[in-house]
């Protein structure tokens, strides 16, 4: 599976809900894990494989597999924040974001349970930023606009490049 990248525009979609959570989707789950895994990821959102749908995987410092599908984030905390971030989809590029210190996600999970996830640390930071993927959102665009233009200018070349 490749990751897509910056400037791709199916990372600017609104993904759609995942109707049923069947083989397909199971199998999906699995080869976005692998995905992951082999670029050294701690979070991978469908978008990035180049699905428009709301699903999600995660394995952050606790090892824990984690699949979200249909996630809503239902509280955040007041206390934000700052951690630096990096994405699949925006290689070699990396700065700090604030966020909410914790979050709580309700979701289904590969078998279709659905459960309610409360969250703190770097685990919270990732299900953040995966669902930002959902809505079409980079984490680029939460710092400052400035350094946002050199990072798409940065890629937008180097996709011209590649293209040639
Ligand atoms: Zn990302």
């Amino acid at each position: 599976m490749e990751v897509v990248r910056l400037g791709n525009d199916v990372l600017r979609d609104h993904a759609v809900p995942v109707e049923e959570i069947n083989d397909e989707i199971r199998s999906l789950v699995e080869e976005m894990f692998d995905t992951m895994v082999k670029s050294d990821g701690i979070g991978l959102a469908a978008p990035q494989i180049g699905r428009s749908i709301r699903l999600f995987v995660v394995r952050a410092d606790d090892g824990v597999k984690r699949v979200f599908i249909n996630p809503q984030i239902i509280a955040t905390s007041q206390e934000m924040c700052s951690y630096e971030e990096g994405c699949l989809s925006i290689p070699k590029y990396y700065d700090d974001v604030i966020r909410p210190e914790r979050v709580t996600v309700q979701a289904r999970n590969e078998n279709g349970r659905r459960f309610t996830l409360e969250a703190d640390g770097l685990l919270a930071r990732v299900i953040q930023h995966e669902y930002d993927h959902l809505e079409g959102i980079l984490f680029i665009d939460r710092i400052a606009p400035e350094k946002k233009a050199k990072v798409e200018e940065k890629f937008r070349k180097k996709a011209a490049k590649e293209t040639v």
